[in-house]
Formats: C-alpha cells, structure tokens, sequence
C-alpha cells in the first residue's frame, strides 16, 4: 500500500511565529525537528495502517527541511526548488492514498501564520464557491489522479476547511489559534500521538475511500492584494481574468486548474515582493 504524503511546516505544534519555519537560524531549526517528529509520526501511523511504501514530498519554503536519514519508514523524499508540481510533485495514480502534514488555515482565516501559497499574493481562493486553503487546492491533483486524501493534521482551521472540500478527511488538529501569531498547542509529544493514532485510521480506511469530490467543470476563483499582480497571472493559460483584482480558472481537467493556479503563483512572485 502506496501513501504519498506532503509535508508543510506552519501547522507544527509549537509553532507559531515566520522565525520558527523560515531561513536557517537556530529556532528554525527548532522548528525542522518538531515538523520531523510529526512527519514520523504520520507515517509510522500510516505503517501500522497497512502502508508499505512512503513518500514524503518536502512542500514548505526550500522544500527540503527535514534530514533524509531521520525519515521513519524508509521513505523516499522529494525534495528541493523549482518541482513543477510543487506540493503535490512525485503523486501519480499507482498511489493509494494522501496524507496532508502540518498543513495551516486559508489566508483569510484567523489561524496561525495563515496564507494560500503566496501570503503576498493572494487574498483569498475559491473552489466552486468555497473558501479553500493549500489543502483544498492540492486535493485537486489528488482528485486527477483518483486517489483519496484520507488525512489532514495541523491548526483546526486547515482542519476545518480541508473538511469542507473533503467529507470524511480523518484530521489530527494539533494547536488551537489564539492570534495569527499565537496559538493553544498540544505538548509535541501529545502531537505526535495523536498524528500517529488517526493517521492509522486514515490508511487503514483507505481503501474504502473515494478521491476528493469536486463537481466538475471546477471553478476556482483567486482575489489578489493588486492589479499588477492579476495582471501577470492572467497572462497564465488557463486564468481568466475576472475583475481588477479577480482571477478565475475553470476547467474539467484538475491537474490543469492546478498548474494554472501553480504557475500564476511563480508568475507574480517577483511582482508580489514589490509593496
Ligand atoms: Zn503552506
């Protein structure tokens, strides 16, 4: 049994704040190795679920936070810049399941360090009419390739609204919000108990899960912070635009309402950086 899981990093218990997830000072290391223990977690759960075979796809920042020999299983690990599937790069039918770690709430959302893709970028993102974070919107490759996401651990924001897209998601909600900058965190080894136990559930209810729902043709509408930026990503195949600052991407086929959105999201990157 196949699991491809993608890794992020903000929805860690104990982390709450861009110094504990970002650059290489010494708390983001700090943070590397809480992610590492709920990483192992996930996938120690997801082994004792029935998985034999993991794969871990790095999906935060330089997407290659976690130590390739520290990873439990066995896993292999997809790591690195510039992967055109971004993070969801190295999923493909023959999987049977996905697991979302340490995912975070939409942009709007009041949980910690909440954003969607870009926090410079984007303002808010729909998925036929329903406000999605990162989850959501990587569902959509699941969704191409016919395999269920079957877990979803993190803040109970990205638990929730992984939920909305994704009836009978199993989620491991680790650290209520106080602030976007605070948060009530569960102890990291209450965490990764936690992880561990309902990643177990998930994989081993696998097989009686479908792929993620989405009635098609799908929608997905993006409000960005600026005209430039909609601008730029409207020159994107496949992103309409649809006011001064909002973008739509409508198709049947996921994977390329996907690498759309993805290559909108490398498009306006410089643009964003740019008050
Ligand atoms: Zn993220």
């Amino acid at each position: 049994m196949k699991i491809f899981l993608s890794s992020d990093m903000e929805g860690t218990a104990g982390i709450v704040d861009w110094e504990q997830c970002v650059g290489d000072g010494p708390q983001a290391d700090a943070g590397r190795r809480l992610l590492l223990d709920e990483v192992n977690a996930a996938i120690e759960g997801a082994m004792a679920g029935g998985a034999t075979e993991i794969v871990v796809n790095d999906s935060h920042y330089q997407m290659r936070n976690l130590p390739p020999g520290g990873i439990a299983g066995q896993a292999s690990y997809i790591s690195g810049s510039h992967k055109p599937l971004y993070m969801m790069q190295g999923l493909d039918p023959t999987f049977d399941a996905v697991l979302f770690v340490s995912y975070h709430g939409s942009v709007g959302g009041p949980a910690g360090l909440s954003h969607t893709y870009n926090p410079r970028a984007v303002v808010e993102a729909r998925i036929n009419g329903t406000v999605t974070g990162e989850a959501g919107i990587n569902a959509l490759v699941a969704a191409h390739h016919g395999v269920p996401v079957v877990l979803v651990t993190g803040d109970r924001c990205a638990c929730e609204e992984t939920a909305a897209l994704i009836p009978g998601v199993h989620a491991a909600v680790v650290k209520e919000h106080v602030s976007r900058l605070a948060a009530r965190n569960l102890h990291p080894s209450r965490a990764c108990e936690l992880i561990r136990e309902t990643a177990q559930k998930a994989v081993s209810g696998a097989a009686a899960a479908g792929p993620p729902p989405f009635a098609t043709p799908v929608t997905m509408d993006i409000s960005v912070r600026n005209t430039d930026i909609a601008e730029a990503a409207s020159w994107v195949r496949g992103v309409e635009r649809a006011g001064p600052r909002e973008l739509r991407i409508e198709g049947h086929d996921l994977l390329s309402v996907y690498r759309s959105f993805a290559s909108a999201i490398l498009l306006t990157r410089s643009i964003a950086e740019t008050i």
